[in-house]
């Protein structure tokens, strides 16, 4: 009986190693790489340090190319999927709510015209929820927001002594901060009750 083959010799590091490190190929004689996964990647993440911009302009512009061919495709699969991307957004901000805040800023600032004119858009369409929902909110959200240490309810707090200061002129920083020293402060509360 032929003996089966379930390791190799990786090529690069000389290790021998089970067939699964061992990505697939189509091609040649084995069916796998020469090299093992390790030293694939280790190869892939130094290419990509010594070429960063050109792979992300690579990426960037092979992303937009495939949403432009694919884009019914790829709708269907967001609105067929939107709770759970819902979900799953509400996992990354429990786990690092500080960068998800920061990452939708960012996204704000880069698409600022656009998000204008969607708002106002919005509003226009949407006069009578909005107005349902800013009800709700004052009969019950304030305390949701205080307790959640919002973005807007800092800022209230930032902008109470200055009429002058707008919301959208607050540096992050500093919203960041106030809401580590409201925190700070509950903690002691806590302790000293
Ligand atoms: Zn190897």
């Amino acid at each position: 009986m032929p003996k089966v083959v379930d390791s190799r010799i990786c090529t690069k590091c000389g290790e021998g190693k089970k067939l699964s490190e061992f990505y697939r190929k189509c091609t040649g004689r084995y069916g796998y790489w020469e090299q093992c996964k390790t030293c694939v990647a280790i190869k892939q993440k130094s290419y990509y340090q010594a070429n960063r911009e050109k792979c992300l302009a690579r990426q960037k512009i092979s992303g937009k190319k495939y949403y432009e061919a694919n884009r019914e495709k790829i709708q269907a699969y967001r609105d067929a999927h939107k709770e759970r991307t819902k979900i799953y957004n509400k996992m990354y901000k429990a786990i690092d709510p500080e960068k998800t805040r920061v990452r939708a800023r960012a996204e704000r600032d880069k698409h600022s015209e656009r998000y204008k004119k969607q708002g106002a858009i919005y509003r226009k369409t949407h006069k009578q929820e909005i107005i349902a929902r800013n009800k709700l909110y004052n009969q019950t959200g304030g305390k949701v927001a205080r307790l959640r240490l919002s973005d807007s309810y800092i800022k209230s707090l930032l902008t109470k002594h200055d009429s002058i200061l707008r919301y959208r002129d607050i540096p992050v920083e500093l919203v960041v901060l106030k809401r580590v020293q409201i925190q700070i402060e509950r903690e002691l509360k806590k302790e000293t009750a």
